[in-house]
């Protein structure tokens, strides 16, 4: 069973638990951590059921309670270990929309109970679908040595200040930042260290300095969001998305990275695919400004890198422009990702002195545009090439570069999807990739790499055209 985690109140009718044994008292027990009553539906009853009755925390209630015992409960446990009971009560529970546990028996259950660590208002419920009690029970050693015994005391204080610091700090980041602060901060070290006159006077000062502070700058920070693998990602972008009130993300973001993200963010795609719908620029930009100008911290994640090929550089102005403060984190660049999943150096002592990273589009235009690019002065060899969005126009660069007098037997190697779980690399030849394009058989996206490194040895799989040709060819 799946299932999703909820906290119960027993405000209203007391729980029950139909049954009197040793399991009905371990279940009576677990639910008087929070029920101020247990109501107990049986014959009879073990001793620890008679003494907690006796201290007026169990009730003893007639056995093989009826649909007017049933109703209205927060929750029924039938501990009865006989099966024609529990099933009964089980089918009666569920016909009533009353949520209801039989131990040790999935089938008559509605819901599951967690394993508990308890720590007063601050509870921490682990369930495992019960697949594996023993993980969950291993869980919650861990939690309880790894949980400070007085974060009660802690969740208790910041209660306390709920309403005093709402009526002070203005709402929206400004005041979430304080409570970051109260948490991470002296006060929370005080309750915790049992200090209490000092947090108080900590926190007291605290509130005095938000509620005189100005309003909250907003800013934008730019991220590097990577090729796709969410551990290429930097700690000062993960550190970004998880401070974030709201994240503009492109299309090339891998659904990995996203899940780091704060989850009281406000997640925007902006798309950005070749021919798809996305957002216009100016639209970006404009969001991004009204957003950092009420306040807030915008997160702006580009993959790889912001500042290679995504519009990073107008989005910077835009944003001077508009008076907000940046911050721009780096990322990893695909033509780098795939370099290092392929094992292979973009510059090499022997065969490569420069990289260079080119568009295989033109500003706005379909076709390739190197005229900005002397590609006959790098023909010589000792350089390599990384292109990007060039899938579509890979064979119009490779005749392009031949033109220019670069070696018809170059190596090159495509990259599709880097880092991701579904990367694919195809290798061949200048000449081939100019005469016959369509063979890579390439989707987007995915980087090229053109130079004499291409020719290294490779890690992993590669596909090689050639070879593929020729066993076409024989077995054809
Ligand atoms: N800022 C990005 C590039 C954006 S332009 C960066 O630094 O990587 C989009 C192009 O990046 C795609 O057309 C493709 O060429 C390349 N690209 C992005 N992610 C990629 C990936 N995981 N694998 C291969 N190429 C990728």
């Amino acid at each position: 069973m799946r299932s999703f985690p909820i906290f119960v109140s027993f405000e209203g009718k007391p729980p029950l638990v139909v049954g009197g044994s040793e399991l009905a008292a371990i279940k009576a027990r677990l639910l008087l951590k929070r029920a101020p009553v247990v109501d107990i539906a049986a014959a009879d009853m073990v001793a620890e059921l008679k003494s907690l009755a006796e201290a007026g925390l169990v009730v003893l209630l007639p056995p093989r309670p009826g649909i007017d015992q049933l109703r209205g409960r927060p929750l029924v446990i039938s501990a009865t270990e006989d099966a024609e009971e529990d099933t009964r009560v089980s089918a009666m529970a569920r016909a009533l929309g009353v949520p209801v546990n039989v131990p040790d028996q999935p089938d008559l259950c509605s819901f599951a109970l967690p394993a508990i660590v308890d720590r007063g208002d601050v509870m921490v419920a682990i369930g495992t679908s019960a697949a594996a009690p023993v993980l969950a029970q291993r869980l919650r050693a861990w939690l309880e040595r790894e949980l400070h015994p007085r974060l009660d005391s802690l969740a208790k204080f910041a209660a306390e200040y709920r309403a005093p610091v709402a009526s002070r700090v203005p709402a929206g980041p400004t005041r979430r930042r304080f409570w970051e602060r109260v948490f991470d901060g002296k006060p929370a070290k005080a309750v915790l260290a049992g200090n209490e006159p000092e947090a108080h006077r900590l926190i007291g000062e605290a509130i005095e300095e938000a509620a005189l502070a100005l309003p909250q700058e907003g800013r934008v920070l730019l991220v590097g969001g990577g090729p796709g693998d969410p551990d290429l990602l930097t700690m000062k972008a993960v550190r970004a998305l998880k401070a974030a009130d709201v994240i503009f993300y492109d299309r090339l973001v891998g659904a990995g990275v996203l899940e780091l993200a704060r989850r009281e963010a406000v997640m925007i795609s902006v798309g950005k695919a070749k021919g798809e719908h996305s957002v216009p620029q100016e639209k970006i930009n404009a969001l991004m400004i009204e957003r950092a100008q009420a306040g807030e911290t915008v997160v702006r994640l580009k993959g790889g890198d912001p500042l290679i090929f995504g519009r990073g550089g107008e989005e910077l102005d835009a944003l001077r422009a508009a008076g907000i403060a940046v911050e721009i984190i780096p990322g990893i660049t695909a033509g780098l990702a795939a370099a290092a999943s392929l094992q292979i150096p973009l510059t090499h002592r022997d065969v490569s002195h420069t990289v260079t990273f080119v568009s295989g589009h033109g500003l706005g235009g379909t076709e390739p545009d190197f005229d900005h690019l002397d590609l006959a002065a790098l023909a010589g060899g000792q350089n390599t090439l990384l292109v990007y969005m060039g899938v579509t126009t890979a064979g119009d660069v490779a005749r392009k570069l031949l033109d220019a007098g670069w070696k018809a037997t170059l190596p090159v190697i495509a990259v599709e999807n880097a880092s991701r779980d579904n990367e694919r690399r195809i290798s061949t030849t200048l000449t081939e990739l100019a005469e016959h394009p369509e063979e890579l058989g390439l989707t987007s996206p995915a980087v090229l790499i053109f130079g004499e490194v291409a020719g290294l040895a490779a890690a992993g799989v590669v596909e090689d055209i050639l070879s593929l040709r020729e066993v076409r060819r024989v077995y054809a």
